[in-house]
């Protein structure tokens, strides 16, 4: 079926995050894990494309996404969404608004919103300061992210230094007062010539309202509840037939591993919490540089079938930041990857077949330990966490992968009873 909306997201839980909203509504939604090396076939109604460009250097995540942009394209998508993390992720050298303006040329477009509100997960957008709960951001626990410190939180300052075009505010006054309201307000800023538009949104209704509003520029950028409204408002306007298949949920074997390479404060919540019913392992960056992850490996396959071990870094901002004084920041970071991704590997091969990942980073190394290249959206776990299906070596497989911050504290016990239901 040919693509209507052609996604780019800038890290794997981002885009499985997407990809599971869109499939709220009962609709095909495929996700590709890195840019696919084949032409489009089999395609769905809503296409995915996972990179893991966050951190990449600027040209680098520039000319992936243009090239994710083209195989979009020629999937038949011509309204396109570029997805970034809900906490806006990225440095003054980041490179939300560099794809994002390199998108829009390649569209001949000359305005696009910024979005990143997930209300349910609590990231609110207000005056242009972004809030997680009640924090504003820079005050929020991602002021101590080990890539992507966040020490501002308002939105236009932080885009500003990315762009070479004017940046601009449609207030919450503005979007509570409706689509038309928010129309005419997006208008006069491009009369004015801003092209990077940010949307104030506090609650659910309002990404209904920026939705409809925005549906039809050509490009749409945010965190993924802003996409969510899509598929109806696709059905409604008939580009979208109603009956779209979804997932089937493969007949799997016990036994799960789950691998935790997020440092988040909801992630050292939910480790503390599985690791008191639980075998869990805790890996130390310094212990990796030393003597790599044979350890770690010894005692996984030593672990009884059906006890569903946990090996995770997940440590706290001050273990996290020694450990980075040590080996650098991207050392420590590539050390933990590398072996939550070998014992990925080794856990598949000791017939393990359910994955819980927590970590953008981390997710995006296990997924290409694994050789996933195709992911198919089933269950939500957790608002922006469902569970995918793939296959490995002929073999099907489940697997999910949660940003830092998502989930509640029993999320990696509780992504395992979903499957099972
Ligand atoms: P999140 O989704 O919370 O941002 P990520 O996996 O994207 O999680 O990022 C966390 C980064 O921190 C990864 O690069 C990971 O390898 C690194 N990391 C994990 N544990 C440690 C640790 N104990 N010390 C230093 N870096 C760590």
């Amino acid at each position: 079926m040919t693509t209507l909306l052609g996604c780019i997201a800038d890290d794997f839980t981002g885009a499985t995050d997407l990809a599971g909203l869109l499939a709220r509504s009962g609709v095909r939604v495929s996700l590709r894990l890195g840019l696919p090396k084949d032409p489009p076939s089999d395609t769905a109604p809503f296409e995915v494309i996972a990179l893991k460009c966050r951190t990449a250097p600027v040209d680098e995540a520039v000319s992936e996404c243009r090239a994710a942009l083209a195989w979009l394209k020629s999937a038949g998508a011509d309204r396109f969404f570029w997805k970034y993390c809900s906490t806006f992720d990225s440095t003054d050298k980041g490179n939300i608004g560099p794809v994002a303006e390199a998108l829009m040329a390649d569209l001949g477009a000359t305005q696009t919103i910024y979005c990143p509100a997930f209300p349910e997960n609590g990231r609110s957008i207000f005056m242009g300061n972004l809030f997680v709960g009640q924090q504003p951001l820079a005050e929020s626990p991602m002021k101590d992210h080990p890539l992507t410190p966040m020490r501002d939180s308002n939105l236009m300052r932080l885009l500003e230094p990315q762009v070479s075009q004017p940046v601009g505010l449609a207030d919450r006054l503005t979007v509570a007062r409706g689509t038309d309201a928010l129309r005419e307000r997006i208008e006069a800023l491009s009369t004015d010539g801003v092209a990077h538009v940010v949307v104030d949104a506090v609650a659910n209704d309002d990404l209904g309202i920026i939705a409809a509003a925005c549906c039809d520029m050509p490009l749409l950028t945010g965190g993924s509840a802003v996409a969510m409204p899509l598929p109806n408002i696709y059905r409604a306007d008939g580009s979208l037939a109603a009956d779209a298949p979804v997932a089937t949920v493969p007949d799997l074997v016990p036994g799960a591993v789950v691998l935790s390479g997020s440092c988040s404060a909801m992630t050292n919540a939910q480790v503390a919490a599985y690791s008191a019913s639980a075998p869990s392992f805790q890996l130390d960056p310094l212990q990796l540089a030393e003597g790599g992850v044979g350890l770690a490996l010894d005692w996984l396959v030593a672990q009884p079938a059906g006890s569903n071990p946990l090996v995770y870094a997940t440590a706290a901002p001050e273990s996290v930041r020694a450990a980075q004084d040590k080996l650098g920041v991207a050392k420590a970071g590539a050390l933990v990857e590398e072996a939550l991704a070998a014992l990925a590997t080794a856990a598949f091969e000791a017939g393990i077949r359910r994955f819980v990942v927590a970590g953008g980073e981390t997710s995006g190394a296990v997924a290409q330990a694994l050789g996933l290249s195709r992911l198919d959206i089933g269950a939500e776990i957790a608002p922006g966490v469902p569970w995918t299906f793939s296959r490995v070596k002929g073999e099907d497989i489940a697997i999910t992968l949660k940003s830092g911050n998502f989930g509640n504290e029993d999320f990696f016990a509780t992504a395992l009873s979903k499957l099972e239901d």
